[in-house]
Formats: C-alpha cells, structure tokens, sequence
C-alpha cells in the first residue's frame, strides 16, 4: 500500500474509467536497462479522458510519466507518488495520404513500418530505437541525420492542469535531443507526421539496412539506455570516455560498454548507483582531460537527478 498517498486518491482513482492502479509495482521491466525500484503507485491510463480526470485528482502530487522507458534511469528505492503509463486509445493510428496521426504511446518503429508499408516516406530514420511517439516527441529523438523535428507537423499536449493544446514542431522549439516540454510536466498525447508518397519495397529496405548498420554499432544482448550523455559541440563524447581510458570500466553490475564509449549496459543485475557512479566517473575523468563538461542525455528520476547536481563534476 502507498505510504504517501492518501487512501481517498487510491479509491477515487480505482473507480475512474480507463485508469489501472497497481500499488508497489517494481518498475525494472518498464525500462530497457531493467533497473529500478517500485512506483510508489503505477498508474496506466487508457484515454485523454482518464489522463484529464487522473491530473485533476493528483492536484500536485508527484508524477513521471513512462514511454518505452528507454532513456531513463529510475533510482533503487524507486519513485514515490504516481507514475503513468498510457495505453489503450493512446495506441490508435490514423493513416492519411500523405500523413500520419498516431497516439503517444505508439511504438515509433511500430508506426515506421505501418507507414513504409502503406508506400509513405519520412519515417525510416527513425525506426531503429526503442521509443513510443510521446517520448520522441519530448526528446526530439533523431537518428541518421533526421530528427522527429523533420517530420512532425504538430502534437497534442495536456499540461498539468488538464488543459490541451496543440503545438506545431516550431513551437516545441527542438533543438539537439531538446524541446520546450521538457521540466513542464506537460504530456504529449497524440503527434501528426506529414510524410511523402514514397515506394514501398525502398522504404522497407532502409528500414533492415539502418536497422543493421545501428545495431551492429551498439552492444548487443545487454540491457541498456542508448547514448548516456549529450554529444558536446564538435565531438563525441563517446570518443572523449574512450579517449580517457574508460571503456569496458565496471562497478557492480554495471559496464561501460567496451564496444561503445557512451553506452553502459546492465551486465549482471546492476542498480541505478552502479550507473551513475560510472556516469560520475566519466564526468570527472572527462573535466580533467579535457575540460570539457559532459550532460546526460539520459533522464534520472527521482533522487538520482539530485545526485547528479550535487556531485562534484
Ligand atoms: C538501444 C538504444 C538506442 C537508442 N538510440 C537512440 C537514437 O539513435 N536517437 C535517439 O534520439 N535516442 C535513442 N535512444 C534513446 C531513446 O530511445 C529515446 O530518447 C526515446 O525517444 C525515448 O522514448 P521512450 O518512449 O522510451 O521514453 P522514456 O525513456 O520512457 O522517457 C524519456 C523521457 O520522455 C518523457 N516522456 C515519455 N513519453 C512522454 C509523453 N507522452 N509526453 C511527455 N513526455 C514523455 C519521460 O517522462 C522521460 O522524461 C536509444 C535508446 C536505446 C535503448
């Protein structure tokens, strides 16, 4: 049973419709690096009417909100108050001539190959990670020279209050793996891609072949986040952790992959402390050589973010 939460939030939310409730859910498996401890409550919401009628009740409770989880890191003792998955009418698809509308919790590989099937272009560089449309949309996630930025017409958001809105990709304001949503708390719930009228068999074919070239420049088999930090202006900063001598660098369970200098993968049931004291060691070890200050890309939850603050860089 929740600690913090009081008993009447539990009951009113278990008799909304559209919401599921699982007090005490261990949250690992919803992330791509299975680390981390329970949501004080999970919480999935199956429409914008459930997502609208859940905000109202939390009033200021705290809230983090799951995509695929694949660029986050969720601390050992977990989260408290709610975090939120959206499922179910977030899901659906619409297809048009030359565009697409799909639901934030749509798989963006998912939708790259509904598309390419359906002879539509626009989406191929983007298949190749793991991420559902919302959580692309707030990263402004990119791949092989093409950014959701490229390709997005406009998202649908609900801020904290219930209000919704729709910004156009400018009014997001993307930038590098940025975009004016992030701190908010405003939740995309639907995105618009406008696409080209494209050749069905090319596009499937780009789909395998950047999907190969990725995969075979990412360590396989191991559960991992992707890119832990934000490229520097002008360099890597997978080069600069290798050019410190940092690949293949273990604590606990957790190991700078000795094939990719800015990816750590769960080698043997690391914890969210055995990836930050590598993101930390990389941080200083970086400074040092070269001066150069390194930023997660990775978003930490929970008190793992005020580490990260309050550590000497
Ligand atoms: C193997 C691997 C390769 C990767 N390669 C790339 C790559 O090439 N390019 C790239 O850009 N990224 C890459 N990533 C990182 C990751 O895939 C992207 O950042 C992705 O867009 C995150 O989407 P998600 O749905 O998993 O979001 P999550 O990881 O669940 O969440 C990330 C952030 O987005 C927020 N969020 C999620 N959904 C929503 C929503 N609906 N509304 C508002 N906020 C939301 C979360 O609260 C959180 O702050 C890679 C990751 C892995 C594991």
């Amino acid at each position: 049973m929740a600690d913090g939460l009081s008993a009447e939030l539990l009951r009113r939310l278990r008799a909304t419709p559209g919401l599921e409730v699982k007090p005490g859910e261990p949250l690992a498996r919803y992330t791509t690096f299975r680390i981390g401890g329970p949501a004080e409550l999970l919480v999935t919401v199956a429409s914008e009417r459930a997502l609208r009628r859940l905000l109202a009740a939390l009033d200021g409770v705290p809230c983090q909100l799951l995509g695929l989880g694949s660029n986050v890191l969720i601390p050992d003792e977990g989260l408290g108050g709610v975090v939120l998955r959206l499922v179910g009418g977030f899901r659906q698809v619409r297809m048009e001539e030359t565009a697409v509308e799909a639901g934030a919790a749509v798989p963006l590989g998912r939708l790259a190959r509904l598309t390419a099937e359906a002879s539509l272009s626009g989406l191929e560089a983007l298949s190749g990670f793991p991420s559902t449309v919302g959580g692309a949309v707030y990263m402004n996630a990119g791949s092989y020279g093409t950014e959701i930025r490229d390709v997005l017409e406009w998202a649908t958001v609900m801020d904290r209050g219930g209000g919704r809105r729709r910004l156009t990709a400018d009014q997001l304001e993307p930038s590098y793996r940025r975009t004016a949503l992030q701190g908010t708390g405003a939740i995309v719930t639907r995105a618009r891609f406008a696409l080209s009228a494209g050749d069905r068999e090319a596009s499937l074919a780009r789909i395998e072949e950047l999907n190969r070239r990725r995969w075979s420049s990412l360590p396989s088999g191991r559960p991992n986040a992707g890119s832990i930090f934000r490229n520097p202006e002008g360099d890597y900063a997978g080069r600069l952790i290798e050019h410190c001598g940092l690949k293949g660098r273990r604590s606990g369970g957790a190991r700078i992959s000795p094939k990719h200098g800015n990816v750590i993968v769960n080698e043997q049931q690391a914890s969210a402390a055995d990836v930050l004291d590598l993101m930390l060691l990389a941080r200083r070890a970086v400074k040092k050589k070269t001066g150069i200050e390194l930023e997660p890309e990775l978003v930490l939850t929970g008190s793992l973010a005020e580490c990260w603050r309050h550590a000497p860089a």
